[in-house]
């Protein structure tokens, strides 16, 4: 079969099936073209995105300025690895670093490597800095979290499905209960080696759980009384997504580590990082850390602009407001729904849980009736479904969303 021939949606997903991996069970759709808040199908069927590939794409698809900035750079210089030195690499850090307030960032390019790259500059501040005995260092995380694939971060996973089977296991790890801050001071407590706290600022995979208002500001100050690294993982929460530039920015927190990726390029590129000020940063000299494509010209250059569109077009101011308006419509629904018992979240990161047991298809087969009904979302964890467009939405488009997500609903009524 020639690649140029026009294949169907269902010859596609053939192919994904024979010689792919089965590491994913996607939608039945196969996507061919992005612009803003839209995808197309294959056979042209036009949707809402309301996944925004797991808030990477924040800025919206195919947004103008950051595919400028990717052709051009592409055209220009792509990869020189940090064996040398390039022209972009130097201006994306000091733009980025001021955009979020840090004195350095460490450029990797997934979510997953920004997250092991903190876990090891944390291990590596605590023992040369902190004074923790060498191999005792502890990293202290939460239940139901997710931060990644690699082998050390499904080693503190309580997510069967993640876990299972790819031991043995990295050890250094305690876990505690999210949102409990009498379980964050006993384990801070309970021994001299707790090096840092590993935290997602909202549980994005678990299920979109807000913790209780006030838990990051004190679990900072609990952090700092014990001086153990807050590091926040805003791989998903970051760059808008909640209605601030970061989640922790609704509590003013500013983390010791910060992690972000995804949506730091839009979506067009992966680009991660890791942020912290030169007394943590400082402990890593060169050959101790990188990455052959970490700060390459092209990353550095997409993410520059896809940050400047986050400001340009007030993503975060706009976040919130439909946010607000999100929950208010689906709540006011909610109540006297019987197939959706809640409505939860921040800005745009929302999620809606379904009147049924974990076990069932039943949010699956809603987001079936969504793609029926031109909108795309995924269940996250059973009978969750997560809501989360790209950010530059505008209320009319949301309000179109709103009706199709609740006429999908009453579809499922009992
Ligand atoms: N951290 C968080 C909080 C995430 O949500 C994700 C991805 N869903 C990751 C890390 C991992 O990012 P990546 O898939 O780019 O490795």
């Amino acid at each position: 079969m020639s690649v140029l021939e026009k294949i169907s949606s269902s010859a596609l997903i053939a192919l994904e099936d024979r010689y792919g991996a089965h590491n994913y069970h996607p939608l039945p759709v196969v996507l061919s073209k992005g612009e803003g808040v839209y995808v197309w199908d294959v056979e042209g069927k036009k949707y809402y995105d309301f996944l925004s590939a797991y808030s990477a794409v924040n800025q919206g698809h195919c947004h103008p300025r950051i595919i400028d900035a990717l052709v051009n750079q592409a055209k220009t210089l792509t990869l020189t690895s940090r064996a040398f030195y390039n022209d972009q690499l130097g201006p994306y850090e000091e733009f980025l670093t001021k955009y979020f307030g840090f004195d350095k960032v460490l450029p990797m390019n997934t979510g997953a490597e920004a997250v092991e790259t903190a876990l090891k500059l944390c291990r590596k501040w605590a023992y040369e800095v902190k004074g923790i005995d060498e191999q005792q260092a502890q990293i202290i995380v939460c239940e139901g979290n997710f931060h990644g694939r690699t082998t050390t971060i499904i080693s503190f996973s309580n997510d069967e499905n993640a876990r299972k089977n790819f031991g043995p296991y990295t050890a250094g790890f305690i876990k505690i209960a999210y949102d409990d801050l009498d379980a964050l001071e006993k384990a801070l407590a309970s021994s001299k080696n707790i090096a840092g706290f590993l935290v997602e600022p909202i549980q994005g995979e678990a299920g979109v759980y807000v913790p209780s208002e006030g838990y990051l500001a004190k679990a900072k100050a609990l952090c700092e009384k014990h001086n153990v690294l807050f590091i926040a993982d805003e791989v998903q929460t970051g760059i808008a997504r909640t209605g601030k530039l970061l989640a922790v920015n609704h509590e003013n927190v500013q983390p010791d580590v910060l992690i972000l990726g995804k949506a730091i390029s839009g979506g067009v590129y992966p680009v991660s990082a890791v942020l912290a000020n030169d007394n943590i940063m400082h402990v890593i000299k060169p050959g101790q850390h990188g990455s052959t494509f970490g700060g390459n010209p092209i990353a550095a250059a997409v993410a520059v602009a896809a940050l400047q569109v986050v400001t340009d077009e007030k993503l975060a101011q706009n976040a919130e407001y439909l946010g607000q308006i999100f929950r208010n419509k689906i709540g006011e629904y909610i109540q006297n729904s019987n197939i959706a018992t809640l409505v939860r979240g921040k800005g745009l990161l929302n999620a809606i849980v379904i009147n049924d047991s974990e076990d069932s298809s039943t949010a699956w087969d809603i987001c079936m009736a969504l793609r029926d009904n031109g909108l795309l979302a995924k269940p996250t964890h059973g009978n969750i479904i997560r809501f989360a467009p790209p950010l530059v939405m505008n209320e009319e488009q949301l309000l179109d969303c709103v009706s199709i997500i609740i006429k999908t609903l009453k579809q499922f009524e009992r």
